[in-house]
């Protein structure tokens, strides 16, 4: 399954950071792109279940999904893609380049301190 795989990343991101700065995490926060889409609630029940047992059990994590963002060809501004409204939302220009869906990231980890 796919949110499975995603989950074993994070984790996997989340422990090496956490035994680099000798800290356990209390949340961490990913982000993901809308083509490249998974389920909220299988991925944060498997990131729970495979984070038993390990530093990373009982911290929060959030999941924001980012929008598709288009380049302008006339003012070259960037802007979030919407498609019933497929104009730069700057200068209304409807001539764009799509730019590549944002990837899976880990964007921040927050570490317990003391
Ligand atoms: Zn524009």
């Amino acid at each position: 399954m796919h949110e499975t795989m995603v989950a074993k990343g994070l984790l996997d991101s989340i422990i090496a950071e956490s035994e680099k700065r000798n800290a356990k995490p209390t949340k961490a926060k990913m982000s993901c792109g809308t083509f490249n889409t998974v389920n909220d609630e299988v991925l944060l029940f498997a990131f729970e279940a495979i984070a038993k047992g390990t530093i990373c059990e009982g911290m929060k994590l959030d999941i924001e999904h980012k929008s598709i963002q288009g380049k302008c060809k006339s003012c070259g501004k960037q802007f979030d893609f919407n498609i019933t409204k497929p104009a730069c939302s700057h200068c209304g220009c409807d001539k764009f380049d799509l730019l590549p869906d944002p990837a899976l990231l880990l964007e921040e980890i927050e570490l317990e301190t003391d």
